[in-house]
Parts: structure tokens; C-alpha cells; sequence
């Protein structure tokens, strides 16, 4: 069977080349003998595996001395609770941006913490833009502020970051690292599970700054302290080996499409042929405010729920999968992460063509 255009949320594609490198190598590892899965953490291959995929990171995102690269466990929801518990300890209250399902979960868990406030939302509008935000409601005194920089369930993300002055910014690109650069020095800390960009999942990547390590509250389990994850170079415990060495050969592989500025090009002429498309068709239309468009997640839909099943029925017959959209937008929903090739944003876009020449 060959292999179909997938457009799902996560886990999701990922980049040919890397996927035949690793079936290359997964009975033997270089000189090794074995398989990474088969490799103890603490062998000098794995040493140099895990410290390839940080250092070819640092290059890709220009992340400063001061911060740490973390590779955890537990995937992005995780740290809906790692950071209240890490973070929310001077003043234990935090600023947080509500523009969708991922932002109100991690909202929801720091409750749990500390105090939370909402200095915006856009859930009376089904999240379909950042909303617009007023620094006056901003507190001087939180702890940090968080935000989800694109939200893979609607399909918008942040074009510029909110001006917090002293108070750490605290970033979820899960759905969006490496796909467009980004200045690390704004942020506290930011972090992303790999099953989105950045390989399979079980990895999580965590960067931080170092000045923001080692004030966990008391009751923190040692297994969620950044600071003793930092101390041990991700290595305090068995960490999801293989899932670091598949991130690592995705590193290599952004760093070989010219790096993030070229994904980013690359990225942005995949999204303006899709949204491009539905600005000037009579049938598809997008859902999402267009100045807070996602490059990452594209939701669309049709007039009505049986043309949407229509379209995703006959899409799926022609290899064109996991366009469903979430229950909560309905429609159809695109995902086009670094690895979906323009190729492959064309011929969706020419299968919607045909799909409104008929259905018209
Ligand atoms: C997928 C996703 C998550 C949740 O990730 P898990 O690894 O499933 O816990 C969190 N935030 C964003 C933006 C996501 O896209």
C-alpha cells in the first residue's frame, strides 16, 4: 500500500526521508550492534544521541546559554500541572489567555495550584481568534502569564506575544514549534510534545531559564521538578530514549531544509494556497478570523453537515485522510505540519476545486 496524505492533528506526518533513516538504522545503530530501543540510557551512544538532538536544537531555535533543553515524559498535559507546581511560587496566582481547549485545560489544572486569572477569551466567539488583550488586566504581580501560542483545535495562533514586563511568559507550541522562528528570549519557559512536529509521541520538550529553577512547591513530585531534570541533563531516570533520537533526526532534517526561517517560507506559501482558496470559493469557507490564522491548522467547512460527510468520504477514497474536523468546529479541519510536503497542500486544494465544480 503507499502511503496517503495525512492531515491529522497529531500524532501526524512525518518527513519521509526521516522515517527511512530510522527504519535504516533500527536493528543497528552505527557501530553499536543494537537498536537504540535496545541501548542503556547511560552508554555513550545514547550520550551522544541525546546531546546531538539538544545542540542541533539550540542551533535550530538560537536558544540562549541561560536556558535549558529538558526532554520529559507525559506528553504536553503533563505540564499543565508542572508548571503551576514549578512556577507559581511567590505570589501563587497567574495570568492566562483562554483561546481554546488546550489554554482552558491548562488553565482548569493550575486552579488547582494557585489562583488563575483570565485576562481574555475568545470562547464566546468558538475561539476562532486570539483575542484582543488589555494590558491594564494584566497582573504585575502574577507569577507567570501563559498562552497557547497556535491552537491546533481552531486553527489560529498569536502573530505577536503579549508585553508582560517582568512577569515570565510561559509558551505552549506544542502544534507549532520549529515551524516558525521565534524569539526565545521573550519567553520563561516554553514547551511542545513531539507528536506534532517533531516525531512520535512520548517526548515532550521543555526549555526554560535558568533562574526560573528550583523553587517547586514542597509537595512536587521529584519526577515533575524541572530543576532536578535540568541537574541531570534529562537523565535522572530513564527517558523515552527512542522518541529523543527520532526528534534528533528531525532536528537534522529542518536544519537540512535551510532551517526554521525556510520551513517558515515554506510554511506560510503551503497556508496562503490553502486559505487562498477559501477566501475565493462560493462553497468551502474558512472558520477563523483571518489576521489570527494558523500555518500549522487550517479548519474549513461547507454549507452543510452532508456535504461536509460527503467531502470527507470521498477525500478519504481518494488518500486524503484525518480531515475531519474537531467535534467542537465540526467541518473539516487540515493540518499541514512542516512535514506535509506543498505538494501535498496542491492537490488537497485541487480535490476541493473539483469537489465545488460538482457540488455547486
Ligand atoms: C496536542 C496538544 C496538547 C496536548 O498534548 P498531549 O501530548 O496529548 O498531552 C497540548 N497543547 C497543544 C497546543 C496541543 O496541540
Amino acid at each position: 500500500m503507499s502511503r496517503v496524505y495525512n492531515f491529522s492533528a497529531g500524532p501526524s506526518m512525518l518527513p519521509l526521508e526521516v522515517l527511512e533513516k530510522a527504519q535504516k538504522e533500527f536493528v543497528c545503530y552505527g557501530t553499536s550492534g543494537m537498536s537504540v530501543m535496545e541501548m542503556s540510557h547511560r552508554s555513550k551512544d545514547f550520550e551522544e544521541i541525546l546531546y546531538h538532538a539538544e545542540n542541533t536544537l539550540r542551533e535550530l531555535m538560537k536558544i540562549p546559554e541561560n536556558y535549558k533543553v529538558l526532554f520529559l515524559q507525559g506528553g504536553g498535559s503533563t505540564q499543565f500541572a508542572m508548571i503551576p507546581m514549578n512556577l507559581m511560587n511567590k505570589n501563587h496566582k497567574a495570568d492566562y489567555v483562554k483561546t481554546g481547549q488546550w489554554a482552558s485545560k491548562a488553565a482548569q489544572e493550575a486552579q488547582r495550584y494557585g489562583k488563575v486569572n483570565i485576562v481574555a477569551s475568545s470562547e464566546d466567539t468558538t475561539f476562532n481568534q486570539i483575542p484582543e488583550l488589555d494590558s491594564s488586566k494584566f497582573d504585575a504581580d502574577a507569577d507567570y502569564f501563559y498562552i497557547t501560542l497556535n491552537n491546533t483545535i481552531y486553527g489560529t495562533r498569536y502573530t505577536t506575544l503579549p508585553e508582560t514586563g517582568k512577569v515570565p511568559l510561559v509558551g505552549d507550541m506544542s502544534s507549532s514549534i520549529l515551524s516558525e522562528e521565534i524569539d526565545i528570549t521573550r519567553f520563561g519557559l516554553l514547551y511542545a510534545g513531539a507528536q506534532k512536529n517533531l516525531g512520535p509521541a512520548g517526548v515532550t520538550v521543555v526549555i526554560i531559564r535558568e533562574d526560573l529553577l528550583g523553587n517547586a512547591m514542597e509537595f512536587t513530585p521529584t519526577m515533575l521538578r524541572y530543576d532536578i531534570h535540568a541537574k541531570n541533563n534529562s537523565l535522572y531516570n530513564t527517558p523515552p530514549t527512542y522518541g529523543i533520537y527520532f526528534a534528533g533526526l528531525v532536528f537534522d532534517w529542518v536544519k537540512q531544509q535551510g532551517g526554521v526561517k525556510a520551513v517558515q517560507k515554506i510554511n506560510e506559501q503551503k497556508a496562503a494556497i490553502l486559505y487562498d482558496f477559501l477566501d475565493n470559493s462560493n462553497l468551502f469557507q474558512g472558520t477563523v478570523v483571518k489576521k489570527d490564522r494558523s500555518l500549522m491548522n487550517v479548519p474549513f467547512v461547507l454549507p452543510t453537515e452532508e456535504l461536509n460527510k460527503k467531502f470527507i468520504a470521498e477525500a478519504e477514497s481518494k488518500g486524503f485522510v484525518n480531515l475531519k474536523g474537531h467535534r467542537t468546529v465540526g467541518g473539516m479541519r487540515a493540518s499541514i505540519y512542516n512535514a506535509m510536503p506543498m505538494e501535498g497542500v496542491k492537490a488537497l486544494v485541487a480535490l476541493m476545486e473539483q469537489f465545488e465544480r460538482e457540488n455547486k
